[in-house]
Parts: C-alpha cells; structure tokens; sequence
C-alpha cells in the first residue's frame, strides 16, 4: 500500500506537461502505431539546439506503452530510456492520441552501428569513452560483442524479473545511451506485463517476422485471456512458469548476437535468408552450421571462428539462445551466468551500469 502512495506522490511532484510546451524537431521513426520527434520544451530551450527529449505520437497503442513505460521506471528504470511523461491528448482534428516522453539517450541504435563498417570497433570507442590503439583482431572483436550482449542480458534481466516480455527486440530498439554509456533498451509498445495481464493476448501483427521466434505466440492458445483489470496477479506467475513467454526476447536477443558474428547477417535481406535456412533445418542452429560451413566464405567462417573463441563457449551460448522449443531456450538471468560472461568485459566508464 505504501507503495502506491509513493507512486502516487512521485507521480504528483513530477513535471507535468501538455502539447503547447513542446518544439518538435527531427523525425526519428515513423510506425503504424505512432510518430517519434526529437523535441525540445518552448519555455526553457535545451542547451542542446536538437533538443533534449524525444517525444512519441502514438495511437490506442500508446496506453499500454505508458503504463510499460511507467512500470519500468519505477521497477527496473536502467532497462530502458528514461521515461519521463505520458498523457492522452485530445483534438477536434485529430482525436485521441497518446503522447509519450522520454529523455534523448543518444544518436545511435545498435542497428545504426552494426550497420557501420567500424563495427564493432565504433562501440568500443562509445563504450570505453576513448579510440583504443591495441591491435585490431577477433579477440578484441569478441570482447565487444560480449560487452554488448552482457549489457542488452542485463536489461532483458530486469524486464523479465518485473514481469515484462517485450516481444519486439531488435537492433532498433536498442539505443546507446551516451550518458551511462550503456544499451538500453527502447519502444515497449508491443510489450506484455504478464503479472497483472496487460495486452495479455498477444498482437501478433505487431511482431516484426525477422526477429521472432518461431512460436509467434508467446503464450499457448490455450491460456485463457486475462481480465482487463489489473487482478489476476496470484495467477499470472504460474502461467509464467509454465509458458515461459520470456523465452520469445531470447530467441530474439540469440539472433542480434548471430548477427553481430556474422557481417552477411546484418543486412535484412541477409537476416530473412537466415531464417529461411534456419527453418529449413527445423530451427537446429548445428544442423545450419553443418549445412553452410563446407561452402561458407572466409566472412562466414571467420564468424564461426570467434565464435569457437575460449572452447566455443560463444557458439555454445548461441545455441542456448536460439533453440526452437521456448522451454528449451536459456533464461536472461542463466544467460549471464554463463561461462562466455567469465571473462572481463570492456571497462565502461560510468558510475551507473
Ligand atoms: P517506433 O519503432 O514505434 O517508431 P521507437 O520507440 O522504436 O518507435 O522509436 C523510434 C526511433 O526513435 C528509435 O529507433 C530511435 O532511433 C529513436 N528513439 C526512440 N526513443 C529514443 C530515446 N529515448 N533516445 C534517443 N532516441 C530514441
Ligand atoms: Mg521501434
């Protein structure tokens, strides 16, 4: 009970806003569900000329994105970009839309710098705050990957631990935060909270097909749908166990690391003609491997070499990530305990993480 009254007082003594406040700036994504701006507040101009918060439109989508964004900051708020504000807008011409706000976290997406030819190096000079002069090599490679899957394990960690599955993981969902020099994770609006039932039923057309995992679904048909009403909390850790719907983040966050191993895999045509070999192979990562290394090109094979690094603990890993069967996939929590994490990582230079 104490707990909703400190919600509620939080909630009183934070900023509130309305839409006149605001000078929007440059488009940053444009959905189905909504428009994104980068903004900046009228009344006190950022020092920043773009702006300094970043500013969501979105459709009846938007409740269930608030309500996320709220949830998250106050259980597991270094998961995600800071979330500062949502509130429903209404006009004569437009209708009912939800409007959302966030702090500006930074330029990139992890999909704008995989698709750099620096990567992985241009995340290590991000991270580590400084252009590091050891020799390039699949080694150091490997130590950036771990350091990028080690931080996007973490957040995934603390949604799952909260009750979140977000069901749309993928490099553009993925920002680097420029302030604690970390990846946070972004866009919750597709995303369930399964302890009190909030878009309990899956909207399958919001999944994006390149990154979900076979099972589409990520409760069985079966399971009945959960009251509108934030009640059925005795009930939901139960199904939680049982369907194991944070498995579908994995699948996802188990094709990134693919990705950032193998260059071809980085473009989407490269990722969609994954997947279909993938399928083709009944979704068994080995029985690709065996399929495309005797013919693979040095890229591949160099892929398949870093992930052989340490014993194959990498490749090792990766197969614990991308399994076909949800129950069968590794958790986040488990995923970070693996022996491929033992190893340092890059030193990230912040007080936070
Ligand atoms: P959608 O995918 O529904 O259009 P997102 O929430 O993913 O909306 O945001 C769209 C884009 O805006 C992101 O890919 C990212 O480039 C940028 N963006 C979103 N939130 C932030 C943020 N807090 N800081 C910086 N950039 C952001
Ligand atoms: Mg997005």
């Amino acid at each position: 009970f104490d707990m909703f009254i400190l919600a509620f007082v939080e909630r009183l003594l934070r900023p509130t806003y309305r839409k006149d406040d605001f000078v929007l700036g440059k488009k940053l994504g444009e959905g189905a569900f909504g428009v994104v701006y980068r903004v900046s507040l009228a009344k006190k101009p950022s020092s920043k000329k773009e702006g300094d918060l970043v500013l969501k439109k979105a459709t009846e989508y938007g409740a269930v994105e608030i309500w996320m964004n709220e949830r998250v900051r106050r259980a597991c708020a270094n998961s995600c970009a800071a979330f500062l504000y949502g509130f429903l807008e209404t006009s004569p011409k437009k209708g009912a839309e939800y409007w959302l706000l966030w702090r500006f976290e930074g330029e990139a997406t992890l999909s704008d710098l995989m698709l750099s030819k620096e990567f992985p190096y241009n995340v290590e000079t991000m991270i580590t705050g400084k252009v590091q002069d050891s020799p390039k090599g699949l080694e150091r490679e490997n130590r950036i990957i771990q350091t990028i899957m080690r931080q996007l394990l973490f957040a995934l960690d603390g949604l799952h631990s909260t009750g979140i599955v977000h069901r749309d993981i993928k490099p553009q969902n993925i920002i680097f935060s420029e302030g604690s020099r970390t990846f946070k994770i972004i866009d919750l609006g597709a995303a369930a909270d399964l302890r009190v039932g909030i878009n309990y039923i899956p909207k399958e057309f919001l999944l994006d097909p390149r990154y979900a995992a076979p099972e589409q679904y990520i409760m069985s048909t079966q399971t009945p749908s959960a009251p509108s009403a934030p009640v059925a909390t005795a009930l939901s850790p139960v199904l939680w166990q049982m369907n194991l719907p944070d498995r579908f983040d994995i699948y996802s966050a188990g094709l990134i690391f693919l990705q950032m191993a193998f260059p071809a895999l980085r473009t989407d045509s490269g990722l969609i003609q994954f997947n279909r070999q993938l399928k083709r192979c009944d979704y068994d990562l080995v029985a690709w491997r065996k399929s495309v290394e005797p013919r693979a090109s040095l890229e591949l094979r160099r892929g398949f070499e870093l992930l052989d690094l340490d014993g194959g603990i990498g490749w090792e890993l990766l197969t614990s990530m991308v399994r076909y069967k949800a129950r069968q996939r590794t958790s986040a929590k488990a995923a970070l305990a693996h022996p491929y994490f033992v190893r340092e990582g890059l030193l990230v230079l912040s007080f936070m993480q």
